[in-house]
């Protein structure tokens, strides 16, 4: 069996070619495009994704507004920011970086965004569209998912895709996406019984769990698709996924990590931020 390596950087290089493309004519037009991220405090993960994030952005011709508020900061503060970035018509995405500290309550945060501005729909009106199939974006990695898996002309249509994680941020709307693209979908989380058996039932996995290596060989049947969305620091430095590399001789298909759904998953949050580029205005 040959085994297909969906590797992210070929999907990731035609959203950057089409994004270069839309942000070089807005500039020409005078629309200089701003994302805007939102950080509290100093959490070293979110400080790597946001500077990484800004680079991408400034590389395909978008700028970028780094917010910074002190790790002190109060609820009020917090959401005065997310006011501020909402009513800057020079802003036309923002991104808040998780996690929040102790004492801000993240879903209030959330609930604050301007829908319009909310790129990763994590905003209340979003999710509801999202839920009911009428989202006009979706969040970033689970789009990055099924970019990948669009690119590499993996239908999920009758299959069963068991998505491991149930978080509101990937397993929840990877699900929902899934089910739209008539996918017949299992979510399993920490209190699921007989993980094993149900995966080993799976057509496809998408693993978003946050634990190196959690899902092993003998839990899958030969001809899988592999979809990992884990990012977990090594001991000794560098990355590694949910999914133990020993699977992939088991696997039709897989995404590697590091080189897989990550590497796609800023294009989603710059393609989201150029959607519509002459209808976004200002939310008063
Ligand atoms: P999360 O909020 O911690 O959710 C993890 C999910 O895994 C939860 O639903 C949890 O179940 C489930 N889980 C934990 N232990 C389990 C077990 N033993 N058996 C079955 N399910 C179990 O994490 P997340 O934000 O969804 O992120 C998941 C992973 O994706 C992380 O590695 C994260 O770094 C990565 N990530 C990557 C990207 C990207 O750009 N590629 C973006 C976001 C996240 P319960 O709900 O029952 O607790």
């Amino acid at each position: 069996m040959t085994t297909l390596i969906m590797q992210g950087k070929p999907v990731a290089a035609v959203y950057r070619e089409c994004l270069q493309a839309k942000l070089a004519a807005a500039k020409a037009q005078g629309t200089q495009v701003t994302l805007a991220i939102l950080t509290v405090g100093d959490d070293p993960a979110s400080q790597i994704y946001r500077d990484r994030l800004a680079k991408t952005t400034e590389s395909v011709g978008a700028a970028v507004r780094k917010l910074n508020l002190p790790a002190a900061s109060t609820q009020a503060e917090v959401l005065a920011a997310v006011q501020q970035l909402n009513v800057d018509p020079t802003v036309r995405g923002i991104l808040p970086m998780m996690p929040l500290p102790k004492q801000i309550n993240e879903r209030a945060v959330c609930a604050a965004l301007a829908p319009e501005k909310d790129l990763d729909c994590l905003q209340p009106v979003n999710c509801g569209l999202l839920y009911l199939g009428q989202s006009k974006w979706g969040p970033c990695t689970p789009r990055a998912c099924l970019a990948i898996l669009d690119y590499y002309k993996v239908a999920v249509a009758g299959k069963h895709v068991v998505v491991i994680g149930r978080s509101n941020v990937v397993g929840k709307p990877v699900a929902l996406l899934l089910l739209q693209r008539n996918a017949t979908v299992t979510i399993c989380h920490s209190k699921t019984a007989n993980l094993s058996a149900i995966i080993k039932s799976a057509d496809v996995v998408i693993a978003a769990v946050g634990r190196a290596g959690f899902v092993k060989p003998d839990m899958l049947r030969d001809g899988v698709i592999l979809v990992d969305v884990g990012i977990n620091a090594r001991p000794g430095g560098g990355i590694t996924g949910d999914i133990d590399p020993a699977c992939y001789a088991k696997a039709a298909a897989y995404t590697p990590v590091p080189g897989g759904v990550g590497v796609v998953c800023n294009m989603m949050v710059l393609e989201t931020l150029t959607r519509n580029l002459e209808e976004v205005k200002a939310h008063a």
